[in-house]
């Protein structure tokens, strides 16, 4: 008999050429990772930790103890009191966006993207069934607001995702612009995602947005400020009625006990954590300084990576000399909109130096 193998569901390919390449370079400037290792400190009462785990016994389902700490951290940025309820945690922050889709979304329902953008949040909306609209940004990457308005009205999306500062191009969104959207999301009862990943290197967040009567929800993540990338811990803020259904549909223990005691001792180093991120955004300005005065076109960044393309050169070419030098950035050369793009993420000083050093060569040659 023959055996006629299973066809996996419709659409769940990733746009093509997504996942980036890990390559073995000197200086790696693709993923917009932290440059350093979490405060050794961390790692110590981290490994401490591990003996103290009931391993036989399974983790505390609600995670209360990790989402007190996380609603008590982010306190500071909303007007009115949260709790553990406003706050959910997950695997990661891309586990908490699949889980507002499987919530909001699925099928008959379609999600709206402001593109070009975070390129998970068309895909997780897909693979859980929900379509996708997208509308284009201006010419210069910022949000055409009339434009978003129409597709919110006329296409009626359940979820509308909003990423800022945005990825890949670094560029943050006003209060105005944001408040906008969401007043156009909840006229037609839906809700606003504000994936600020990259929010703590920003000036302005919408956690300032976030309370019991607003369709908004804002996610953020270990993986980049908290240079925890490998520990796979996300979180989000929002109204406790939205994080109630959203914690509806994750699995049973889904963050594990080790990860939760982790989350918390993050949350003991936050001076440290504060001093990376001035740190980064210093770099980070030098870096635009530098790419102001070599044959390039910047965006503003408000993250911790710079998106920039370089004139009268081939992006793709530059791309593959900088990993001939040893330096790899991120090639968006071939992505929508973004023709002879790249995107670097704000490393070490020294990393930085070599950066600079190697593309001001290539760009001389
Ligand atoms: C890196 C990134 C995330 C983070 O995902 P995690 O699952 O938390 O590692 C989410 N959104 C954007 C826009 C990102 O760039």
């Amino acid at each position: 008999m023959t055996v006629i193998r299973p066809e996996p569901r419709d659409s769940l390919a990733l746009v093509a050429g997504y996942h980036s390449p890990q390559i073995d370079v000197a200086v790696r400037l693709n993923t917009n990772e932290a440059p350093e290792p979490p405060p050794a400190e961390f790692i110590e009462a981290l490994g401490a930790a591990v003996a103290e785990i009931d391993w036989n016994r399974y983790p505390d389902r609600s995670a209360t103890t990790l989402r007190e700490r996380i609603a008590a951290t982010e306190q500071p940025l909303v007007p009115s009191t949260i709790d553990s309820s406003n706050v959910i945690v997950a695997n990661g922050s891309n586990e908490v966006l699949q889980s507002v889709c499987l919530t909001y979304g699925g099928p008959r329902r379609c999600v709206l993207t402001i593109e070009p953008t975070y390129q998970l949040h068309s895909h997780i909306a897909r693979t859980t069934g929900t379509d996708v609209v997208s509308v284009d940004r201006n010419d210069d990457f910022t949000i055409d607001l009339p434009a978003v308005i129409e597709a919110i009205e006329t296409r009626r999306p359940s979820v509308v995702f909003v990423c800022s500062p945005n990825n890949p191009t670094g560029m943050v969104e006003t209060a105005k612009t944001v408040t906008t959207i969401l007043d156009a999301v909840e006229s037609i009862g839906s809700l606003l995602v504000v994936d600020e990943a990259y929010g703590q290197f920003a000036t302005w967040s919408a956690l300032s947005l976030v309370s019991e009567d607003r369709s908004v929800i804002v996610s953020r993540t270990f993986s980049k400020t908290w240079s925890l990338a490998a520990l796979r811990l996300g979180y989000a803020i929002g109204p406790s009625w939205m994080i109630e259904a959203i914690m509806s549909v994750v699995l049973p223990y889904h963050v594990d006990a080790l990860k939760q005691r982790a989350g918390e001792l993050a949350l003991d180093h936050q001076a440290a954590m504060e001093r990376r991120i001035a740190t980064l955004v210093e770099e980070r300005g030098r870096i635009m300084a530098e790419l102001a005065n070599m044959p390039v076109e910047y965006w503003p960044s408000e993250s911790n990576f710079v998106l920039f393309r370089p004139t009268g050169h081939d992006g793709d070419e530059v791309w593959h000399q900088l990993v001939e030098r040893s330096v790899m950035v991120r090639n968006c050369a071939g992505w929508n909109r973004l023709d002879d793009c790249l995107r670097v993420t704000v490393g070490t000083a020294s990393e930085n130096d070599v950066f600079l050093r190697e593309l001001r060569s290539v760009l001389s040659g």
